[in-house]
């Protein structure tokens, strides 16, 4: 099976899908890239073309292999256009509700051979696998924020997946040049089961008053090497992921220690998402980003 993934088609044109979607085309794999609505599918395309256009100008690619990449990128807003992929890879928002029903719209036209992937950061792969036709040809394949950056991929193996898709998946991140971690399937995986609760104790950090945004962000850069703080990290992140997750942490583990933070549940409600809203720990909208506490 693994030698006949050629094709990818991924579900979210958002941060994460436009990334994957732009380093499985370098690799030479024909994606197509599916979203609900015509502007996020344009947005996923123009981001993928400004990011292709940074690694040009790093000279990590030339000039023909952003147009060979771009070239096998196709942006589609019809379900039905995923019929023809080898594996197709859900990158849509970090919502149980959301991903059961794309598995449901997916699932009818894939091809009885196709398998069937999710991004997703925290949510069960077991019980996802429960919601789809296959399975065992359903895994995790979590990639790392920016895509085309990080070396990491996370791979998560449902109690259902086969061994043959396991294998498959493996060939397919080796091809995209990333290393691989295994996880077994529980909340948060191991990245974000340990990433989320420190980045959710630094908002306690300035929920409580101990520091402000710029204190808690420099302590942990220069303090402990990080190359980003964990408020500037949280807002990369989006903050209605990092909650999400928080809430997979405190209800698959129901130990107390993950309680969302308060001001998390507060920025989220009030649509302060981070970067890619235009505030969130940090206010984006002008020059530089300024500290919102
Ligand atoms: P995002 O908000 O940038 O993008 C989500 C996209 O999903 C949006 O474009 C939205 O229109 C689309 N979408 C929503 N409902 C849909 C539907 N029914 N059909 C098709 N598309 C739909 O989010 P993101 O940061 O790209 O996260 C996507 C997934 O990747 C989540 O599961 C998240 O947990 C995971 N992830 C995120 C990060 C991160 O740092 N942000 C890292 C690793 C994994």
């Amino acid at each position: 099976m693994a030698s006949e993934i050629r094709t990818i088609g991924v579900v979210g044109a958002g941060q994460m899908g436009a990334g994957i979607a732009h380093v499985a085309a370098l690799a030479g794999f024909d994606v197509k890239l599916y979203d609900i609505a015509e502007d996020r599918v344009a947005s996923g395309l123009q981001r993928i073309d400004k990011s292709m256009g940074r690694q040009l100008a790093s000279e990590k690619i030339s000039e023909a292999d952003k147009a060979g990449a771009l070239a096998r990128i196709a942006g589609t807003t019809n379900v039905a256009d995923l019929g023809d992929r080898d594996l197709v890879i859900e990158a849509a928002t970090e919502d149980e509700t959301v991903k059961r029903k794309i598995y449901r719209e997916v699932c009818p036209h894939l091809k009885p051979s196709a398998m069937l992937a999710t991004n997703t950061s925290s949510i069960s792969i077991t019980r996802l696998a429960s919601a789809t036709d296959r399975p065992e040809r359903f895994m995790g394949i979590h990639f790392m924020n920016p895509v085309p950056v990080m070396k990491l991929v996370e791979l998560v193996r449902g109690i259902a997946t086969e061994e043959e898709t396991f294998e498959a998946a493996k060939v397919f991140v080796g091809a995209l040049d990333k290393a691989i971690t295994v996880s077994e399937d529980f909340p948060a995986f191991i990245v974000n089961r340990i990433l989320l609760p420190m980045i959710n104790e630094a908002i306690y950090t300035l929920y409580e008053g101990v520091g402000s945004v710029t204190s808690i962000d420099t302590a942990m850069k220069l303090g402990a090497n990080h190359p980003m703080g964990p408020l500037q990290l949280a807002d990369f992140i989006g903050l209605d992921t990092c909650l999400s997750i928080m809430q997979v942490l405190h209800d698959g583990l129901a130990d107390s220690k993950y309680r969302p933070c308060p001001l998390l549940v507060k920025y989220v409600e009030a649509g302060w998402l981070g970067r890619k809203s235009g505030r969130g720990f940090y206010d984006y909208r002008g020059e530089e980003p300024v500290p919102t506490r």
